[in-house]
């Protein structure tokens, strides 16, 4: 079933007709609070008074005209804007293929470097996403050059590439913000883990690798990109054990998932983001969350009764 659902993420004539079924319009809603950027802020601001600060990002990815990118650009910039005129604690996270890489790296390149500056000005931190494995060299490059220009940069890293152990070890001496996350695609067993509990493993060694080098005086920023809250207490249990406290792992969830978990986990002292997607295009993005839940399109069944 995962499988299926990450094929049908990838297939462009699904792309184009399933966002205009009026079921599919309506079991997205529980998983994003609209289409527009105010409904993003005002459901930022709900956040807020729990507690909870925000991640915000405007779902697109591979765009087919480097042109777009400009428009991606400019709207990222207006969406700084008014996070700071609405005073809040919300961050931004981009895909660079969103960005024009798969077209132009040289002007996504441009276009990264103005948004993190536009970020540091508001004193926050512009988050890349990690996509399909055909980027993740390039997305890790791209981050260290980014990082060496701005200081204001944070990067997703996904616990299922065998990979990654060695990424994190090639980026620690940047002090990095990284945020963890298991992983949402197709991979091949030759580069990813397969099975949940081989997964759930990695996840939490690579974040015990980040805890100790914050142990070891690194200025790292941990984010735990993660709804398994079993995983995240076994993970803050071994981090108290050697003295890293629950204040310095910041738990990263999404929106319309675990909200319950995400105040519970205020409540006890975890820093904790709600990464909030809006925007008209969120069809892969969504396949994506289904295939994490198979469960979850049986809700969108269910959007079809009257
Ligand atoms: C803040 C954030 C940013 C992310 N950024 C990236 C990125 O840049 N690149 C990338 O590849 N992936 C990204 N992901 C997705 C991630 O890789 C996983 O696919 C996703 O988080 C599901 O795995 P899990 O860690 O929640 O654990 P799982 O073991 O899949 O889930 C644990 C529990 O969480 C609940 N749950 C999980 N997913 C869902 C869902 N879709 N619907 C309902 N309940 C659910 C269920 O109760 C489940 O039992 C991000 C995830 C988060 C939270």
């Amino acid at each position: 079933m995962r499988r299926v659902l990450l094929w049908m993420a990838g297939n462009p004539w699904l792309r184009e007709r399933v966002p205009r079924l009026w079921f599919a319009r309506r079991a997205v809603r529980r998983f994003m609070p609209g289409e527009d950027l105010s409904a993003a802020l005002d459901a930022a601001e709900r956040f807020r008074r729990h507690g909870i600060t925000t991640l915000l990002t405007h779902l697109g990815e591979n765009l087919t005209r480097i042109d777009e990118a400009d428009g991606v650009a400019d709207h990222y910039l207006g969406l700084f804007d008014e996070i700071g005129r609405r005073g809040l604690d919300a961050e931004v996270s981009v895909k660079l293929t969103q960005l024009g890489l798969d077209l132009d790296p040289d002007r996504t390149y441009t276009h990264a470097r103005r948004l993190a500056e536009r970020a540091a000005r508001l004193g926050s931190v512009l988050w890349i996403d990690m996509e399909g494995s055909a980027y993740t060299e390039r997305t890790v490059a791209f981050y260290e050059r980014l990082k060496a220009d701005c200081p204001n940069v944070g990067i997703a890293l996904q616990a299922y590439l065998r990979r990654t152990a060695g990424d994190i070890e090639r980026l620690l001496r940047l002090d990095p913000d990284i945020r963890l996350v298991k992983g949402a695609y197709a991979e091949p067993a030759a580069i990813a883990w397969q099975r949940k509990a081989d997964v759930d493993r990695s996840f939490v060694e690579l974040a015990m690798k980040l805890v100790q080098s914050r142990r070891a005086g690194r200025a790292v920023r941990i984010g735990l990109g993660t709804h398994d809250v079993r995983l995240i207490e076994q993970i803050a249990a071994r981090a108290a054990a050697v003295g890293v406290e629950r204040g310095h792992l910041e738990v990263q969830m999404l929106y319309g998932i675990r909200e319950d978990q995400q105040r519970r986990l205020a409540r006890l002292g975890y820093p904790v983001r709600d990464l909030i997607a809006y925007g008209e295009h969120w069809y892969p993005w969504y396949m994506r969350r289904l295939a994490e839940r198979p469960a979850n399109v049986l809700f969108v069944l269910r959007q079809m009764l009257p």
